[in-house]
C-alpha cells in the first residue's frame, strides 16, 4: 500500500451494492445508524480495556475509556468520538471498505432470497457502519490504531463510488466519526433528538456516553443484579443493545451461581430463528465476559454449536482474563461453564413446555431444527434434548404434537419400546401398509415427517430406558391381534402361494412369507434392520458416488386380500397376467417403502399391466 497522503479508493462492487441500497431505501427508521455507530465505538473500547488488562502497551495510555458526542446544528453535523482501538490504515481499508462481516452479508443475502422490501429488512440485520449514509452526504473518520507507533489517519467519503485516505495529524487513539447531514435530515444533528436515540438504544453501552458534555447513560452490567432488582422493560432493552436486535425475546433465563463456578448468566431466545432459510451458519450469539470485562463476543466452543440461537452474555469471575480466543475452545474451565449454561437451560426450556405448552409450540415451531441438530451433534446433552422433542403420532389429531415422555404414559402394558414411522408425511404413512399391524393392536407410533428426522432416528437409540424401533423393521415381535373376519386362503394354499411368488420374483426379494401384521393391505415389504437407511442418507450416499447396495426385501402377503385371492387362481388361468402382476406388487410394495430409486422399471410395467387389463 502506498503512503502518498491522498489516496482515492474504490468500494468493492459488493459495499457499492449495498451504499446503494442503504441510500436509496425509502427506509423510515434511518436512526439506527447512532445505533450502529455508538456500538462500533463500545466495541471498539471493550477490545481496548481488554487490551490494557492484558498488559499490551497500548498508545494514549491514559485516555478515560467513553464515547463522546457532540452535535452542531449550524454546521448540521453529528460526531461520534471513543477512545478504542482506533484502525490502522490497511484495517480503514478491510473495514470501510470491503464487506467481511457476517450481518451484512445474511444482509445480502436475504436480499438475494427475494425479501421484498429492503427496508424492512435494514433494521433486522444492522448494516453497521455503512447505514451512515443513510443520513449523511459525507462522512469523516478521523482514526489511530491503540498499536505503538500508529498513524493518525482520516478516512473521507460521501457513500457513493470510494473514498480516500489522508494523514490527520492530532488525533489521538481512537476513531472519531464526523458525519455531515444531508439537509433533510438535520434534526440529527438536534441535541435533543441525539439524547432520545441514545436513551432508547444505547442505554446499556458499558462505557459512559457524553452528549456535548452530558453524561446519558448510566452504566450497568445488568447480568450482575438480582433478578427481583431488574424489570421486564430493562430486560428486553438489554436483549436489543445485546443482540442487536429490534424484536422482543421470546424467553429469557438469568442465571446466577456461586458454586461450583462463579457466573452470572442472561440468555435470551429470540423472536425468530436467525437460519430462517436454512442456509448460512450464524455465529454463536452469548458473549463471554470475565468480572465485566469483555473476553469474546462471539465465543466458538462455549456453548455447543446447536445453541447458536441464543442471545447474551456469561459472566465468569474464574475465568483468566488472558485467556485467548485459541486457548479458549481448548480451557476445562470454559467447557464446565459451557456445560453448566446448557444444563441449565435445557432445564429452563422443559419447565416453560411444561408450564405454557402453547408458547412452547410456537418456539418449536421457529426451533425444532437446532433442537434436532443437538440430539445429531451433542450426546452429552441428547437425552434432555430428547425430551423437548414433539411429534405427532398416531394417537394425536393432525397438527397436534406429542412429547417422548407422554408417549411413555400411553404405553401398553408390556411395550418396552417406542415405535417411530418415518416418510415424509402424516397421510403418507397413514395410508402405506406399515400402521394397520399397530392400529389394530393399539400400539402407538410416533411420525416422523422431516427429513431431519431420519438422522434422529439414527442418533437416538433409546429413551427413558426404551429403544426407539422402526415399525417397519422385519423383525418385530407384535404381540398377536384378533383373528380378522372374512374369506382368506387355506394355510396350505397360502404356503402355495407364497412359495410362487419366490420363485417368480426370484433375486428381488429375500423371501416371502403369509404376514401376520396386515389387515388392509395386500402385501409390504419389510427390510432387514442392517440394510435400513432412509431416503435422506440413501441420497447422501448417491451424492458422495457411492451406490447404497440395492436392498433385498421380505415381502409379506396379506391372504385375506381380494387381490392376493385372484392372484391365486390367476397363478393357472392366466399364468403371463399373473407374473406381470406379482412383479408389479413388489413394486408397489417398494415404493410405499421409500424404495423405488428408479421408477422407469415400474413405469413400463405398469404400461404393461395397463395393456393386459384391456385384452
Ligand atoms: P460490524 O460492526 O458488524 O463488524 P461495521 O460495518 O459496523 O460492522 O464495522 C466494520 C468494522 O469496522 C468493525 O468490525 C470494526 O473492526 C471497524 N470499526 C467500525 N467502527 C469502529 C470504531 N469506532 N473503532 C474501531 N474500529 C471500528
Amino acid at each position: 500500500m502506498s503512503n502518498d497522503t491522498s489516496h482515492p479508493h474504490a468500494f468493492q462492487a459488493e459495499v457499492r451494492q449495498l451504499l446503494d441500497i442503504v441510500i436509496n431505501s425509502l427506509y423510515t427508521d434511518r436512526e439506527i445508524f447512532l445505533r450502529e455507530l455508538v456500538s462500533n465505538a463500545s466495541d471498539a473500547l471493550e477490545k481496548l480495556r481488554h487490551h490494557k488488562l492484558t498488559g499490551d502497551s497500548v498508545t494514549d495510555a491514559d485516555l478515560p475509556l467513553e464515547i463522546t458526542i457532540t452535535t452542531d446544528e449550524a454546521e448540521r453535523t453529528i460526531t461520534i468520538a471513543d477512545s478504542g482501538i482506533g484502525m490502522t490504515r490497511d484495517e480503514l481499508v478491510q473495514n470501510l471498505g470491503t464487506i467481511a462481516h457476517s450481518g451484512t452479508k445474511a444482509f445480502l443475502q436475504s436480499l438475494e432470497a427475494g425479501a421484498s422490501a429492503a427496508g424492512n429488512v435494514i433494521g433486522k440485520f444492522g448494516v453497521g457502519f455503512y447505514s451512515v449514509f443513510m443520513v449523511a452526504e459525507k462522512v469523516e473518520v478521523f482514526t489511530r490504531s491503540w498499536q505503538p507507533d500508529s498513524e493518525a489517519l482520516c478516512w473521507t467519503s460521501d457513500g457513493r463510488t470510494g473514498y480516500s485516505i489522508d494523514a490527520a495529524p492530532g488525533q489521538s487513539r481512537g476513531s472519531r466519526i464526523v458525519i455531515r447531514l444531508r439537509e433533510e435530515h438535520a434534526d440529527f444533528a438536534r441535541k435533543w433528538q441525539a439524547q432520545e436515540l441514545l436513551k432508547r438504544y444505547s442505554n446499556f453501552v458499558p462505557f459512559p456516553i457524553l452528549l456535548d458534555g452530558d453524561r446519558v447513560n448510566t452504566v450497568e452490567a445488568l447480568w450482575l443484579k438480582n433478578r427481583n432488582e431488574v424489570t421486564d422493560e430493562q430486560y428486553s432493552e438489554f436483549y436489543k443493545f445485546i443482540a442487536h436486535a429490534w424484536d422482543e425475546p421470546r424467553y429469557r433465563l438469568h442465571f446466577n451461581a456461586d458454586a461450583p463456578l462463579v457466573i452470572n448468566s442472561l440468555v435470551f431466545v429470540p423472536q425468530e430463528n436467525p437460519e430462517p432459510w436454512g442456509m448460512g451458519q450464524s455465529e454463536p450469539g452469548v458473549a463471554l465476559y470475565c468480572r465485566r470485562v469483555l473476553i469474546d463476543a462471539h465465543p466458538k466452543g462455549l456453548l455447543p454449536e446447536w445453541l447458536r440461537f441464543l442471545r447474551g452474555v456469561i459472566d465468569s469471575d474464574d475465568l483468566p482474563l488472558n485467556i485467548s480466543r485459541e486457548t479458549m475452545q481448548d480451557s476445562a474451565l470454559v467447557q464446565k461453564l459451557g456445560d453448566v449454561i446448557t444444563k441449565r437451560f435445557l432445564k429452563f426450556l422443559d419447565g416453560e413446555a411444561k408450564s405454557d405448552p402453547d408458547k412452547y409450540r410456537d418456539f418449536y415451531a421457529q426451533f425444532s431444527r437446532f433442537i434436532k441438530e443437538g440430539i445429531v451433534t451433542d450426546q452429552k446433552h441428547r437425552e434432555a434434548l430428547a425430551r423437548l422433542l414433539r411429534f405427532e403420532s398416531s394417537m394425536t389429531d393432525a397438527g397436534t404434537l406429542t412429547s417422548l415422555d407422554e408417549y411413555l404414559t400411553r404405553q401398553k402394558d408390556g411395550q418396552d419400546v417406542i415405535y417411530f414411522l418415518q416418510a415424509p408425511s402424516r397421510s403418507a404413512i397413514e395410508n402405506g401398509p406399515y400402521l394397520e399391524a399397530f392400529k389394530t393392536r393399539g400400539l402407538e407410533v410416533i411420525y416422523f415427517t422431516e427429513p431431519v428426522d431420519e438422522y434422529i432416528a439414527s442418533s437416538l437409540k433409546d429413551y427413558s430406558g426404551k429403544n426407539l424401533v422402526a415399525a417397519d423393521a422385519d423383525n418385530l415381535e407384535l404381540p398377536d391381534a384378533p383373528e380378522p373376519e372374512g374369506e382368506s386362503l387355506s394355510t396350505a394354499d397360502s404356503e402355495a402361494f407364497c412359495q410362487w411368488m419366490q420363485e417368480t420374483l426370484g433375486d428381488g426379494v429375500k423371501e416371502v412369507v403369509v404376514s401376520k401384521r396386515l389387515s388392509d393391505s395386500p402385501v409390504v415389504a419389510l427390510l432387514p434392520d442392517e440394510a435400513r437407511m432412509g431416503p435422506q442418507m440413501r441420497a447422501m450416499l448417491r451424492t458422495m458416488k457411492q451406490e447404497a447396495p440395492a436392498p433385498k426385501v421380505r415381502l409379506e402377503i396379506n391372504p385375506r386380500h381380494l387381490l392376493i385371492r385372484r392372484l391365486f387362481q390367476a397363478r393357472s388361468s392366466r399364468p403371463e397376467a399373473a407374473q406381470l402382476l406379482a412383479g408389479q406388487l413388489l413394486d408397489t410394495a417398494l415404493l410405499s417403502a421409500g424404495l423405488v430409486e428408479d421408477p422407469r422399471s415400474l413405469v413400463q410395467r405398469v404400461h404393461k399391466v395397463m395393456a393386459t387389463a384391456l385384452e
